[in-house]
Order: C-alpha cells, then sequence, then structure tokens
C-alpha cells in the first residue's frame, strides 16, 4: 500500500440551469487529489505503482505527448514514492511548462520521432531490454491496472446518483467506472464523453476491459473536432463555468463533459428531479498548451 491519504469530496454545483430543470448537478473532485498526481492519472497509476514494488522495480519508464497529463503525474508520483522515471516523449525535442516541470520532478525525457513512438514495446526493448529494474506503463498509464484503479472511484461515493458523467480518450477510465457501478450493485447508469473523433474504436476498448455487459451511453456531439481540437464556444462556455463556480476545467477534456452534461439538461435529457455526478479527470494543466485560445 502506497503512504497516501486521498481527498476527492463530491461537490454540489448552483447554477440557475440547474435550479430551472430541477436537476442537481455534482462534481466529483478527483481534481483535488494533488496538484500534479491528479485525476484519473492518479487511479490509473497507483495499481501500477504497487505492482512496480511488489516486483522491486525501481525505474518506471512510459510514454506520452508534450502536454502529457499522465507524464508529469507518473514524474511527481516517482519522485514522491521514491522511484526514478523515464519518458518517451513523441515528436522533436521541445520545451514547455509540463516539460519543464517533469524535469524538476527528475524525470528523464527522450525525445523519439513519430515513427518511432508508433511501436512502444520496440522502444522499450530496445532501450531497456537488458535492464532488470525497469517497469513499462503504457501511453496514459491504459491497462488492467488502471482499470482497476479507476473502480475506486464509484466505491468513494457518499451517494447515490442516476447519472454519472465522466471523459474518454481511450476509454479505460470508463470501463473502471462501470465495473465499479456493477461491483457495487448500483443503478447509475455512465455517460461517456469522448473527446475525440472515432467511437467504434473506443467502444471496442471500453467493452474489452468490462467484466459484465452492462448499458452505458457514448455522446457523440461534444468532441469539437477532436482531440486538443477546441471552438470558440467551448473557450467562452468554460470561462463562463469557471468563473460561476471556481472550479477549474480544461478545453481538452473535462471542458468538453461540463459543456455536454449542459447542453443535456438544455435538452431535457433528464427528468426534473435527476441527480448527476460529474467525475472532474483532472489534468487542468492541459489549460498551459492552449492559453492562447482564452
Ligand atoms: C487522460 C485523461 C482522460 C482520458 O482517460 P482515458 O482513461 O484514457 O479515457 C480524461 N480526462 C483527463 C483530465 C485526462 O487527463
Amino acid at each position: 500500500m502506497l503512504p497516501f491519504t486521498i481527498y476527492s469530496p463530491e461537490e454540489e454545483i448552483h447554477l440557475p440551469l440547474l435550479k430551472e430543470k430541477q436537476i442537481q448537478l455534482f462534481i466529483k473532485r478527483d481534481d483535488l487529489i494533488h496538484p500534479f498526481i491528479s485525476g484519473n492519472k492518479w487511479r490509473k497509476l497507483k495499481y501500477n505503482l504497487e505492482k512496480a514494488t511488489k516486483l522491486r522495480k525501481n525505474h518506471l519508464v512510459s510514454f506520452g505527448g508534450t502536454y502529457s497529463n499522465h507524464i508529469l503525474a507518473l514524474a511527481s508520483a516517482g519522485a514522491k514514492f521514491g522511484f526514478k522515471t523515464t519518458a518517451f516523449i513523441r515528436g522533436e525535442e521541445v520545451n514547455n511548462e509540463i516539460l519543464s516541470l517533469c524535469k524538476i520532478f527528475g524525470m528523464t525525457l527522450i525525445f523519439v520521432s513519430r515513427e518511432a513512438y508508433k511501436n512502444k514495446e520496440v522502444l522499450y526493448e530496445t532501450t531497456f531490454g537488458n535492464t532488470g529494474d525497469t517497469y513499462f506503463i503504457n501511453e496514459g498509464g491504459a491497462g488492467t491496472e488502471a482499470e482497476k484503479g479507476c473502480r475506486e472511484v464509484i466505491k468513494e461515493l457518499q451517494q447515490q446518483y442516476d447519472y454519472i458523467f465522466c471523459a474518454a480518450g481511450t476509454g479505460t477510465t470508463a470501463a473502471g467506472l462501470i465495473n465499479g457501478i456493477n461491483e457495487q450493485n448500483l443503478a447509475s447508469i455512465l455517460h461517456v464523453i469522448p473527446v475525440l473523433k472515432g467511437f467504434t474504436a473506443l467502444r471496442e476498448e471500453i467493452d474489452s476491459l468490462l467484466k459484465k455487459p452492462i448499458n452505458y451511453v457514448i455522446h457523440e456531439n461534444y468532441h469539437f473536432g477532436g482531440y486538443a481540437k477546441t471552438k470558440p464556444e467551448l473557450i467562452a462556455f468554460i470561462k463562463q463555468f469557471v468563473q460561476n463556480t471556481g472550479i477549474l476545467t480544461d478545453p481538452v477534456y473535462t471542458g468538453k463533459v461540463i459543456y455536454g452534461i449542459y447542453d443535456l439538461i438544455n435538452a431535457d435529457l433528464f427528468k426534473p428531479g435527476s441527480k448527476i455526478l460529474m467525475v472532474h479527470t483532472g489534468g487542468i494543466f492541459g489549460i498551459l498548451g492552449m492559453l492562447d485560445k482564452f
């Protein structure tokens, strides 16, 4: 067990639309878990770190883009729990706020071409294949350890909800939440907001991680053109939400989720009296890569 007690309350949001439609909206504040090891990236790392410890590996190796929430979380977690960390970063060498923070936390960065980046196992094997102390963590932390960690969000809930919303990239988090709902015998329905295009692959990925087939909903209208793509309408919405609640959301992930929730409430998808939970998956530093949009 890692020595880390987390704080992630369910906070009710009060806004005129919610009152008008008689909907209760809560946010599970996984963004408060830690400034850098935040949101679902902590959930996805937890059992990987425990497994690495059990296997006596002291060097974590992973992969990410230049603004990866996962890489920043890994760098910070490595420093906190006593692991060396190395990350393969996609593309030519650059510097930015996120990568600087990673280096300050002691992470070694290796920049690789987009071509080489495609085959992560090969990259890992050729660089670290002969060393016994390294532990491979896939891009974004994806995998069964990650799914298991995400189930714990549901276990912690203090109340029951009709609908639970989350963002999806790979879908590991969504799968963990669905398995958690099932494990806890809850009636909640998971609603997924994909932040990129290509929903067939996402559904397959989620389904492949489910312990039991269970109904969930994917909303395909809120990706705003794809991963890290945005529109002035989304930025304007985020600004207003942040200014009205004091809760930061970013344009890559959680901003799209809260936009979607709002739009669906507006369209009367939910009966009056419904209770909705949005899982804030953290990652607010993503905003640093898009400040020019604000
Ligand atoms: C990485 C990330 C996601 C996507 O999680 P998946 O498990 O890949 O679907 C969602 N939200 C935030 C804030 C993230 O950083």
